[in-house]
């Protein structure tokens, strides 16, 4: 008889975990994801700050399940599922292909959300894929060279402003390490111009910077932001971002134009639009970002046979973090494999909340740990650990305690290279438009439409 086949969408958090946990069981599974790589969202920012290399947070999945024989990996985009048909259709360039499921795992994430100004994304990059973290890791050390070139002063102080927008971990862990690139570690790289008198802000339209850590941990990261030469505006709506600039609206009615270089922006998520077509099909709820509204036991109602998981859901309340994903992956595999052996799996799925860190400064930190509320060198030193687990593979571990070392106590970046495709690919690709399509052979091909 055949195995059951199980389809996991993603190689994020939600989607591998559960994929490896699925390893000893006999069913035959197959990754589908539309990246090559398990990325480690949380790091993204050092790979923009130039601290790590993109090896480092996103080993290929091909690899590491490599010694996993149950386990199949493709490179495509999800475009389509069939709840009835149990069909999953995939497309990477001109290929498509169908496969047949018995059980689903959707652990598609979230992309970045502009609140409906999509038109702000051509000036403000997020922070949510590679292709983001090299981008900005270009467009940061680059105001700084084109402030290098120029002679208008005005045009100089624009440039050594950066704005980043949304104070949660990634937006404050972003204008950190922003502050203490041009405040310290390239003050003697450049002639023309003093990068210690960079402007580096943070804004957000809260009245508190990581408003979930509470009070007290909210207010020790400004003071430790501030300390460290971070302006940060509270009751702070942005209005407008162009070319040059933006447009802020604060909760006291004033209104501030900001020029600016360089704008980063980290507030807002949107779940995968298969969250859509998932309520769609099954009478799921949505909610305003997206996300499904699925059972305790994470399946879609009346479709005990499809899991969604991670960024994706909308349970109780929890939080889009990578212990949500983590868990929720290994919780639809234990489900998957109870069912395959005739054990069933009855109770529902129970987030055990491991607690929160956010990095604000070279050896600063705020950690959040059950009642525990950690500041300074010791949530550092437990986020450095933290993270060291979870990053997957040895040699990545070495290499990233090295690139720690060498930022952390020489205050050194070793990953700054950039390139002028990283800084405009995005916006090219954009302006090709949909009739054209890359082929592997690495020509523009007219014609050939993406659906
Ligand atoms: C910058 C940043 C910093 C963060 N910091 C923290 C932190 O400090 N602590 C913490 O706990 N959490 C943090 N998070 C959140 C955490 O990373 C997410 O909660 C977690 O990654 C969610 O896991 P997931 O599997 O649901 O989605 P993801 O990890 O986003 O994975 C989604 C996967 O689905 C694939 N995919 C998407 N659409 C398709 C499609 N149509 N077809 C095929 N494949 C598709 C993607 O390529 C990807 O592999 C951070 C997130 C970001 C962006």
């Amino acid at each position: 008889m055949a195995r059951p086949h199980v389809v996991v969408i993603g190689s994020g958090f939600g989607g591998l975990f559960a994929a490896q946990a699925l390893a000893k069981s006999e069913v035959d599974v197959t990754l589908v994801s539309r990246t090559v790589a398990h990325l480690f969202q949380p790091l993204l920012y050092q790979v923009a700050t130039g601290i790590l290399s993109t090896g480092e947070i996103a080993p290929a999945t091909r690899d590491i399940l490599r010694n996993q024989p149950n386990a199949t990996v493709l490179l495509a985009e999800v475009t389509r599922i069939n709840l009835d048909s149990r069909v999953v259709v995939a497309e990477k360039l001109s290929k498509t292909i169908a496969l047949k499921y018995d059980y689903l795992v959707v652990a598609a994430g979230a992309g970045q959300s502009y609140f409906g100004n999509d038109q702000f994304a051509t000036f403000a990059p997020g922070m949510k894929t590679i292709d983001d973290a090299l981008e900005l890791r270009a467009r940061i050390f680059g105001s700084l060279e084109m402030a290098e070139l120029s002679e208008d002063a005005d045009e100089r102080r624009r440039l050594l402003t950066y704005v980043v927008v949304g104070a949660g971990p990634t937006g404050v862990e972003m204008a950190g390490q922003i502050a203490e690139l041009t405040h310290h570690t390239l003050r003697r790289s450049f002639r023309r111009i003093d990068t210690t008198t960079a402007r580096v802000l943070l804004l957000d339209g809260a009245d508190a910077v990581l408003p979930p850590f509470g009070p007290e941990l909210s207010a020790a990261a400004r003071a430790e932001l501030e300390r460290n030469g971070v302006e940060v505006l509270l009751g702070a709506l942005v209005t407008n971002v162009d070319a040059t600039g933006l447009d802020v609206k604060f909760s006291d009615g004033r209104t501030e134009r900001i020029s600016a270089g360089c704008k980063v922006w980290a507030a807002g998520v949107q779940a995968s639009p298969l969250g859509r077509t998932l309520a769609e099909q099954s009478g799921a709820g949505i909610d305003r970002a997206g996300r499904v509204e699925v059972n305790d036991d994470l399946t879609l109602p009346g479709r005990p046979e499809v899991f969604v998981v991670g960024d994706m859901i909308s349970l109780n309340g929890l939080p889009g973090v990578a212990q949500v994903a983590i868990q929720g992956g290994r919780y639809a595999a234990s489900k998957i494999a109870g069912e395959v052996t005739g054990h069933p799996v009855t109770t529902p799925f129970r987030y055990h909340d491991k607690g929160s860190m956010a990095v604000i400064s070279r050896f600063g930190a705020v950690a959040k740990v059950g009642r525990l509320r950690l500041t300074g060198f010791v949530a550092w030193s437990a986020w450095l650990f933290v993270h060291l687990l979870y990053l997957v593979g040895f040699k990545n571990r070495v290499t990233t305690l090295l690139h720690w070392f060498i930022t952390f106590v020489g205050r050194g970046r070793s990953e700054r290279v950039t390139t002028e495709q990283q800084l405009v690919g995005r916006l090219a690709v954009k302006q090709l438009g949909p009739e054209f399509q890359p082929t592997i052979g690495g020509t523009l091909e007219p014609g050939k439409i993406k659906h």
